[in-house]
């Protein structure tokens, strides 16, 4: 299930967006102004956040930015009143991925979140490289130069996480968000423990690892 963080401040339209995406399946949470927006989207795991360019706090384009500057890839669609403006921004360095104009319409929202969705599953999914291990996620499979090893479906799912997120550090709880949901009751233990069979299945020597760094009390990291 894709979670999708939204930004918006007018209530009318989180209302709207909220209980359509919701019927679509996807998860979502809301971020009512710029510096919310930040944090959530800088703290949380998303696979796509949908960004208001007039909030308060902070702008759309200034949070999209931030983000970008964070190392966040996730990808952003702006929703924004002001076409020509989103346009110019978007060749810029803002980041975003697409905009929305407003008024627009739930169908046409839906077509362009799905769009991105596709293409960030086509870019880090389906099939996945590093080191000498391949992951094929249609086929929940991972194979080790070449020869197929045991993988369950969860510790499959963390490792979707991670692979989404190279490069940044990822504490417990964000793994636990995004790995098996939000407001599920995994104990850090837990996670500890799927890591480290994880590191059996994936590193060369799983006691030195070089793929999946523990950071000394911040989480957890896929080395890019
Ligand atoms: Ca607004």
């Amino acid at each position: 299930m894709a979670r999708i963080l939204i930004v918006e401040d007018e209530p009318d339209i989180v209302l709207s967006l909220q209980e359509d995406l919701r019927r679509q399946g996807y998860q979502t949470e809301v971020a009512t102004d710029g510096e919310q927006a930040l944090q959530l989207g800088r703290d949380g795991v998303w696979d796509l956040i949908l960004l208001d360019v007039m909030l308060p706090k902070m702008d759309g384009f200034d949070v999209c930015s931030e983000l970008r500057r964070a190392g966040v890839a996730t990808p952003i669609i702006l929703l924004t009143a002001r076409a020509q403006e989103a346009e110019k921004e978007l060749g810029l360095d803002s980041g975003a991925d697409d905009y929305v104009t407003k008024p627009f319409s739930l169908r046409e929202l839906r077509a362009r979140i799905r769009a991105q969705l596709r293409r960030t599953s086509r870019n880090n999914e389906q099939t996945c490289r590093f080191g000498d291990c391949e992951v094929d996620f249609d086929r929940a499979q991972l194979l080790r130069s070449g020869q197929p090893v045991d993988i369950t479906p969860q510790e499959l799912r963390l490792l979707g996480v991670f692979l989404r997120n190279r490069g940044r550090v990822l504490s417990r709880d964000q793994l636990i968000e995004a790995a098996w949901g939000h407001g599920m009751a995994i104990t850090d233990r837990a996670v500890d423990t799927h890591v480290f069979n994880l590191r059996k299945k994936i590193e060369t020597v799983p006691s030195e690892p070089k793929l999946l760094i523990g950071v000394r009390g911040l989480g957890y990291r896929f080395e890019t």
